[in-house]
């Protein structure tokens, strides 16, 4: 078993993925943080391998800095802030500290949508994204705008304008739009519900200690 501490969890994300991962037969919840539930991180870590992070871009650097002190796993799902901090810390805790993986979407086709914008940027190097998210999201743009803009242009393309939208109705959208003479090509992605992130939660969960490289970023060397 697993023991997992879940940050943030009276939160949208967080709710969901407590739920996730007390339907895993292989974890244990163990703790769960948040202000609402008066518990703090350091208290819900204590029993735990691995802590779950779904907060807010002021608190994800120092729980994250506090699972680093405490021996404890960090899945950093958190986005909008900077993880160079982060980055110097682990490299400062050296050999045996515990890992550090940070992924700003865990959904299986926004993962694809990324590398599929990559792959196409290659050959049209022109594009824009659209990113379209509710109206409660604090950052903008959006983590996975940001990530799939950074692989584009690391594939040869031009860095990509990114546009965002935020609306009640939305949950989670990005449009990867691709133009050249006479053509567009549009790549889409659209998590309808939170429950979209799980499975990719729980396999970061399972895989965040067998990690080659800390702070790893993004799923997708757990998932390619
Ligand atoms: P949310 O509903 O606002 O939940 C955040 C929760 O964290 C709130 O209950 C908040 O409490 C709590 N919190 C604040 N500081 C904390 C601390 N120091 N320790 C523990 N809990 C703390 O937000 P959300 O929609 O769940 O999104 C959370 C994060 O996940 C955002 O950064 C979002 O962009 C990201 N996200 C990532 C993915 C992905 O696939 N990686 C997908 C969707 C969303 P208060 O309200 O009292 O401040």
């Amino acid at each position: 078993m697993i023991r997992v501490a879940v940050a943030g969890a009276s939160g949208r994300m967080g709710e969901a993925a407590c739920t996730a991962v007390e339907g895993a037969q292989d974890m244990q919840l163990v703790g769960r943080a948040d202000p609402l539930l008066g518990v703090e991180l350091e208290e819900a870590i204590a029993d735990a391998e691995v802590l779950v992070d779904f907060t807010t871009p002021d608190a994800a650097l120092p729980n994250a800095l506090a699972c680093l002190r405490a021996g404890v796993h960090a899945v950093i799902g958190t986005t909008g802030f900077d993880p160079e901090p982060l980055r110097q810390a682990v490299l400062a805790a050296g050999p045996g500290a515990p890992n550090v993986l940070i992924a700003p979407n865990f959904a299986i086709g926004a993962l694809l949508m990324m590398r599929f914008a990559a792959e196409a940027s290659r050959y049209m190097p022109r594009a824009e994204i659209v990113e379209l998210h509710h109206e409660d999201k604090l950052d903008a743009p959006s983590g996975t705008a940001a990530r799939t803009a950074q692989l584009m242009a690391q594939a040869g393309g031009e860095p990509p304008a990114i546009h965002s939208v935020r609306l009640p109705g939305l949950v989670a959208h990005q449009e990867v739009i691709l133009g050249a003479l006479g053509q567009t090509l549009t790549i889409r992605h659209d998590s309808i519900n939170r429950e979209s992130f799980m499975p990719g939660v729980l396999l970061a969960v399972r895989g965040v200690s067998t990690l080659a490289q800390s702070p790893t970023f993004g799923l997708e060397s757990l998932l390619f």
